[in-house]
């Protein structure tokens, strides 16, 4: 990127060896979740710690220059953007002190070991010290960030820029009841039935693996620019603009898991490889939020990927590659790839029942962080709020309060934004003619049409925008949830 402002065209320079350090940190990820031995932890713990405090200086040094940036009066948006997402990233590293960070660093690696044998014995109380420091920390990071209303503010706007404890209470005020009405009328119409024969249908990895390349050239992804891998829990990584990275998983049955798995982190690939030349290897050269990126794998998975056009559209390739599904009709595909139920376990959880889980989560989350909800009351709290929500409670813990990762390794505030991707998904259907676009392109059996609208609307600014800027330019509102509602509705009841 260039800019015709000297402060900013003197940021960019700086950032060159942070944009540097970040593209190693982002292959040695992948490569740590791909093809590391385990003894490798160690050593790239080791280095990571030290590359992230290279980091953080550089960025710390900074200061100045941003200071003085921001109260330049020729920005264009680019240039602004620039500045903003500087000034947030030192934000963090100037309020939180290194020895918190290193704290937290240590006792989530500990902690997510802890909570990996907790949730396989169903023994909330071997997780529950790690999950009280890691929360006793988390409070301490939202206090040392500072918020204006409520502490998990502090922890929101890390994940989602500017998203606050008041804006996440309008959308699931309004999304829930909403929810739960649909998913009445659906429940009471019975066409989409929770279980389907394919359930249980094996497959063997190559006969897969042929469909899944078939997949990614469908959705015609980049292939010098794009890679696929495997891995136990399927992600996406930018590691630059033309070097972006999925991984997928094969369990050998059901395998519309590893179908949509593939066409999820290829809609997060697309919003990567989307970015804008112009702004590569700056700080705008990144996603707008986490909510965002995950408006874009949703989109390609339950949108498009779940609709009957595209159970039309792949049946070919699937009749190929999986000889058992030759006989069944693009209806039963459709029917399959849409089976809807209540289910404990939030990522088997359909497109429906998805924001309850994400709901009740956000309801708990914000409690701890509070001090409202004490860590040794959270097994209990959690049955209740479930049995809220769903009418039904957890057999076990592992069911229940020890399923998910994301509390070991401190991420406190980021459920959230899965639902606002849903949330952004619905903005996106609306404006697309409620579904009009992809309809007609998906029937075409050319999506083009719909990567195009997404490339130039949203991938294309990176993090020039907030993530409210942005959706207050493209649809004139942001996180609304009430197109969510109108997408469910249409599609489901
Ligand atoms: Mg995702």
């Amino acid at each position: 990127m260039k800019s015709r402002n000297r402060l900013v065209q003197k940021l960019l320079d700086d950032y060159a060896p942070i944009w540097a350090l970040n593209h190693s940190m982002a292959v040695m990820t992948w490569d740590m979740e791909t093809q590391m031995p385990e003894a490798g932890a160690r050593p790239r713990g080791m280095a990571s710690g030290q590359i992230a405090m290279m980091m953080q200086k550089g960025i710390v040094g900074m200061k100045g220059e941003v200071a003085k940036a921001e109260k330049s009066k020729d920005l264009n948006d680019k240039d602004r953007g620039v500045v903003r997402a500087l000034a947030r990233e030192m934000d963090y590293y100037v309020k939180v002190p290194p020895r918190l960070v290193d704290e937290l660093q240590k006792v989530t690696t500990e902690g997510t070991v802890a909570w990996r044998s907790a949730r396989k014995k169903s023994d909330f109380k071997a997780f529950q010290t790690y999950l009280q420091r890691i929360v006793d920390i988390e409070r301490e990071v939202a206090e040392k960030l500072g918020y204006d209303k409520h502490p998990y503010d502090a922890l929101l706007n890390l994940y989602e820029e500017g998203f606050t404890v008041r804006d996440a209470d309008a959308v699931f005020a309004r999304l829930i009841p909403g929810t739960k009405k649909v998913m009445d009328r659906v429940e009471r119409a019975g066409t989409y039935p929770s279980k389907h024969p394919l359930d249980s249908a094996k497959y063997d990895t190559p006969s897969m693996q042929r469909v899944n390349e078939g997949i990614v050239s469908l959705l015609g992804m980049p292939k010098e620019r794009f890679s696929m891998d495997v891995s136990t829990h399927p992600f996406t990584i930018g590691i630059a603009p033309d070097d972006v990275r999925i991984t997928t998983r094969y369990e050998g049955v059901n395998f519309k898991a590893a179908l949509f798995s593939t066409i999820h982190e290829s809609g997060h690939a697309l919003y990567e490889l989307g970015i804008g030349e112009d702004i590569k290897y700056s700080p705008i050269g990144t996603a707008a939020s986490l909510g965002v990126h995950e408006s874009q794998s949703r989109f390609w998975e339950n949108v498009a990927g779940r609709s009957r056009e595209f159970s039309t559209l792949v049946m070919p390739l699937l009749r190929k590659n999986l000889s058992f599904t030759s006989r069944y009709k693009a209806e039963d595909l459709y029917l399959y790839f849409n089976t809807v139920g209540k289910s404990f376990i939030r990522v088997d959880a359909d497109e429906l029942s998805y924001n309850l889980h994400i709901a009740l989560r956000y309801e708990i989350e914000k409690k701890v962080i509070a001090g409202d909800v004490k860590v040794s009351e959270l097994p209990s709290v959690w049955n209740d709020t479930f049995d809220r929500y769903f009418g039904m409670r957890p057999p076990s813990d592992s069911e229940g309060v020890l399923q998910d990762i994301h509390w070991s390794g401190g991420s406190f505030g980021y459920f959230p934004t899965y639902s606002l991707g849903n949330v952004i998904l619905g903005m996106i259907w609306h404006k697309m003619g409620d579904g009009k676009l992809v309809r007609e392109s998906v029937s075409a059996g050319d999506i083009t049409p719909l990567k195009e609208w997404l490339q130039s609307k949203m991938h294309r600014y990176g993090a020039t925008y907030t993530p409210k800027q942005l959706q207050d330019r493209l649809f004139g509102e942001a996180y609304n949830p009430d197109w969510l509602l109108r997408y469910l509705e249409h599609k489901f009841a």
